[in-house]
């Protein structure tokens, strides 16, 4: 194991954007930032987009806006660069041919010319006769002539590492000791016939060159390891020099199925359209597979990165619980002061056209947002929550529309229509005192009963802030006229 006294640590995240970032993706970079910010070291965010078909500009854009927007930041990679990059991967293809063809010279890895469906054919024999599938070696030792023939034959080859006999034993910071034998690890690609390079190829000689000391990523990977290290041995690195691995636990989902891109839910993008908070998801994400020590679940990114070790992290899966992470939004809503609380919702009331984001509406929100506050878990709830202060004239659902024509319900807006007329000071306690008097001590109802119609017929639904600071809000004439207009 290194000495890690001498060397400066350095963790990246390297992500592949073919899509928005899920939660699996974040929950890496989140813990690849608190490492480094804990240990003083460095963070780099490399793209892994060989995958141009798959990996787009767009995507790489998003990624770095979603990371950006959670509050993370790094010190080496797009856009910050560093002494180490191009810190994308389509742009170090030389590197990786360079590299590949040192291999070639140096006989750790060969020429390998068998055709897909060559070794499709043998594969299948394998299955047949119960082995491991994977390369047989067939092009490990070629002759001079047969590699003519080839040649002849117009086969462009790929290069193959050459894996020795043996096993690769490492430990993993998270899991322990960890041993692969090579019989189950065979001879892997490393450059395609035109020339590009795979994954393992990339991703080794990138954390090799970038200097990287701990590798901390998706236990999807674990199986990738050894022939990373393969990669290392092979570029003349010193086994003391090895960067450390800590592979983190999967994230499954609630019906302990792994979480996939397949599943709508997992992209970030998703959770910031819903109005999830960036820090309400890195609280959640952080206790996603660590923990602080105790059993708080309001965490901030200042007390992460004071406690975040990797001896923290569990090694089992961690199961993602949607209702957990709605608990921690609301309880980051509520502790929003009203002008971030504000800055926040607008957005959603501007898209959602609900407002157009004038001063007049501007400042009615303001004055309407504490008393949403505790109310919601999403941010996007504003918008159905007040909506009603800015239409015209209300829309009432299909439920409420039929109840508020029931017989019952026009008596009870007839009333308080009646008892509201005369109010002049129009305060929410005046609004309440009046109603009260009307409808439960004058009709003898239940508050339900009473004041449900009231609220269909200010708001629109029965669900709404509540509703006499509602009332307050929307003002006296808009709410005399939506009780005139509720009276059919
Ligand atoms: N680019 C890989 C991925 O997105 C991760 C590489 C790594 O962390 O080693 O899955």
């Amino acid at each position: 194991m290194a000495d890690l006294a001498k060397r400066e640590i350095r963790t990246r995240f390297a992500p592949s954007p073919t899509g928005d970032l899920h939660v699996g993706n974040i929950r890496t970079a989140l813990f690849d930032w608190a490492y480094a910010r804990h240990t003083g070291g460095k963070l780099i965010f490399r793209i892994e987009d060989t995958d141009r078909e798959r990996v787009t500009d767009e995507y790489i854009a998003r990624a770095i806006d979603t990371l950006k927007w959670l509050g993370l930041n790094w010190d080496e990679g797009p856009e910050v660069g560093g002494s180490y990059g191009p810190y994308l991967q389509s742009q170090r293809l030389e590197i990786y041919s360079e590299w590949a063809n040192t291999f070639l010279k140096n006989g750790d890895a060969y020429n390998c010319y068998c055709s897909t469906e060559e070794l499709e054919a043998r594969r299948e024999a394998q299955r047949q006769a119960n082995q491991a599938p994977g390369y047989d070696g067939k092009c490990r030792s070629l002759t001079g002539e047969e590699i003519s023939r080839y040649q002849a034959e117009g086969r462009k080859p790929v290069i193959r590492m050459r894996m020795p006999d043996g096993e690769t034993r490492f430990t993993d910071l998270i899991r322990g000791e960890v041993v692969f034998e090579h019989k189950y690890v065979p001879d892997f690609v490393l450059m395609r016939a035109d020339g590009s390079p795979l994954y393992t190829l990339a991703v080794a000689v990138d954390d090799v060159l970038m200097k990287v000391t701990h590798v901390l990523r998706g236990e999807d990977l674990l199986s990738s390891t050894p022939r990373q290290i393969r990669v290392y041995q092979a570029m003349g690195v010193a086994p003391s020099d090895y960067p450390e691995f800590a592979h983190l636990p999967f994230v499954m989902g609630t019906d302990n199925a792994k979480l996939s891109k397949r599943n709508g839910e997992v992209s970030i993008a998703w959770y910031r359209e819903e109005g999830f908070l960036p820090e309400a998801i890195c609280n959640y994400l952080a206790l996603l597979g660590w923990s602080p020590g105790d059993d708080r679940e309001n965490i901030t990114m200042e007390e992460l990165v004071q406690l975040f070790t990797i001896e923290r992290v569990n090694s089992s899966p961690a199961r993602f619980d949607m209702k957990k992470l709605e608990a921690i939004n609301g309880d980051k809503i509520r502790a929003l002061s009203i002008e971030d609380f504000l800055e926040r919702a607008l957005p959603f009331l501007i898209t959602s056209k609900a407002i157009t984001g004038s001063d007049a509406q501007v400042s009615l929100v303001k004055k309407a947002l504490p008393i949403i506050q505790e109310r919601i878990v999403r941010l996007k709830e504003v918008i159905p929550m007040l909506s009603f202060l800015f239409v015209d004239q209300v829309e009432f659902d299909a439920n409420s529309g039929a109840k508020i024509g029931e017989a019952d319900a026009q008596k009870v807006v007839a009333a308080a229509l009646e008892s509201l007329e005369p109010v002049s000071d129009w305060s929410h306690t005046h609004i309440e005192t009046a109603l009260r008097n009307s409808l439960i001590d004058g009709l003898g109802l239940k508050p339900r009963n009473a004041f449900g119609p009231v609220r269909i017929a200010i708001t629109g639904s029965h669900i709404s802030p509540p509703l006499f600071e509602s009332m307050e809000l929307l003002g006296r004439e808009r709410c005399l006229s939506r009780l005139k207009s509720a009276i059919r």
